[in-house]
């Protein structure tokens, strides 16, 4: 069995103990500081003598400490020294007690229970059972524990055992586990002063003033009736919102003005580029109007009777070979047209006039574009489809023209 030091000292960062037993790189101890993964929360790091700890595992009542790197750990009966990381102690401490809060606020004030906490390297959440979170009430949550934190009201760890601990357990937020009720070392209750009563053997602060801000970053749908919260506390809220505050002032810069005024200007932004967009296309098909109209002029005569253009298109969009070829035969009724775009991928559009030659293009086409590992489909008097490879135009306009010819 290993004490478990940080229960009584969770400010302290040194310790010195005696190495019960040693199992390849893993070392367990009388007692401790370090605490092991558990309860949603990670294990401490640190150093035991000069190897680093990477890992906290619990057995039961016993804590093995996982060493880093090939030196030979230390052997049973020896004292060591330990020594614990304390910014990362004192962050999760921040994380796991601004849980404790925040579940309790949000049960007080909206009848959300909260389901599971996970407390992760950057970002913490619960799943609560809600359908739905909206921003309104995660604002009036985030302003109820801002008031506890001003309050700077004490936290508290009781341990009670036997029938005590049977009788506390029915005031709490939630009934504990029965492991909990069941452990040697008693149920442990933490108290937020007027607040909160929850059983945890988590690392908490001494006071809610010390958590300075918990903040709610999203809410998203969780499993079916649940809510999963994002959320951060203290030195992580601060950091969150420089970040958010960074990308804030960018955007500002880049748009010249100020943050209350980006999403306006994200809207005229957008509706300048709508407009853009459809000036843009009305002046490409007037392009392409008078391209088709030069084209129609030249038409070739087709050998068995009518006419024929192929022609190529680059640049702009797949869609004006069709909306090129549509004209085109409108402007010569005896015309049979291939036009092919090379974009992405190759492109290619048949079509044929009300009076030219009676040709199967949605057969010529599926030809054409099978001989360059393509495909299409489409009508006798219109065919459309496309190829993967876009230098392959010329051929594949070659293989169109023969077609049609015949
Ligand atoms: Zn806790």
């Amino acid at each position: 069995m290993t004490e478990r030091l940080y229960l009584d000292r969770p400010d302290d960062a040194s310790f010195e103990s005696t190495v019960l037993d040693v199992r390849a790189r893993k070392v367990l101890l009388d007692g401790t500081l370090f605490y092991p993964t558990s309860g949603g929360q990670p294990n401490d790091t640190g150093f035991l003598g000069d190897a680093r700890v990477t890992d906290v595992v619990e057995e039961g009542e016993a804590i093995w400490h996982v060493l880093e790197g090939d030196a030979p750990p230390p052997a049973r009966g020896a004292r060591v020294a330990g020594k614990i990381d304390l910014a990362r102690r004192r962050d999760h401490r921040e994380q796991h007690s601004g849980q404790h809060l925040l579940s309790a606020v949000l049960l007080e004030t909206a009848k959300v229970p909260t389901l599971a906490f996970h407390l992760g390297a950057a970002v913490s959440t619960i799943d609560v059972k809600a359908e739905r979170v909206g921003r309104e009430l995660l604002s009036r949550i985030e302003t109820a524990c801002g008031e506890v934190i001003r309050k700077d009201v004490p936290v508290r760890a009781t341990v009670f055992k036997g029938d005590d601990a049977a009788r506390e357990a029915r005031s709490l937020r939630r009934p504990p586990e029965a492991e909990a009720l069941a452990s040697p070392r008693g149920l442990r209750v933490i108290d937020i002063q007027g607040v909160d009563r929850d059983a945890c053997c988590g690392t908490h602060v001494a006071r809610t003033g010390e958590l300075g801000l918990v903040k709610v970053l999203s809410a998203e749908r969780g499993k079916k009736g649940e809510t999963r919260l994002t959320f951060v506390v203290g030195g992580r809220a601060l950091l969150a919102f420089q970040e958010r505050q960074d990308v804030l002032d960018e955007l500002s810069q880049e748009l010249t003005t100020g943050f209350r005024e980006i999403r306006s200007r994200m809207e005229k932004i957008r509706e300048a580029e709508k407009a853009s967009r459809t000036e843009a296309k009305a002046l490409r098909e007037e392009l392409l109007l008078a391209r088709a109209t030069e084209l129609a002029h030249g038409a070739r005569t087709r050998p068995g009777g009518g006419t024929i253009i192929v022609h190529r298109l680059e640049g702009g969009d797949p869609l004006d070979a069709r909306f090129l070829a549509t004209k085109l035969v409108l402007l010569r009724a005896d015309l049979l047209c291939a036009v092919a775009h090379s974009g992405e991928k190759l492109s290619l559009v048949l079509a044929r006039g009300e009076a030219a030659p009676q040709l199967d293009l949605g057969k010529v086409l599926r030809d054409v574009l099978a001989s360059l590992g393509g495909k299409g489909g489409g009508q006798p008097h219109f065919a459309q489809g496309a190829a993967p490879d876009p230098d392959r135009a010329k051929e594949a306009l070659a293989l169109a023209e023969a077609a049609l010819n015949g």
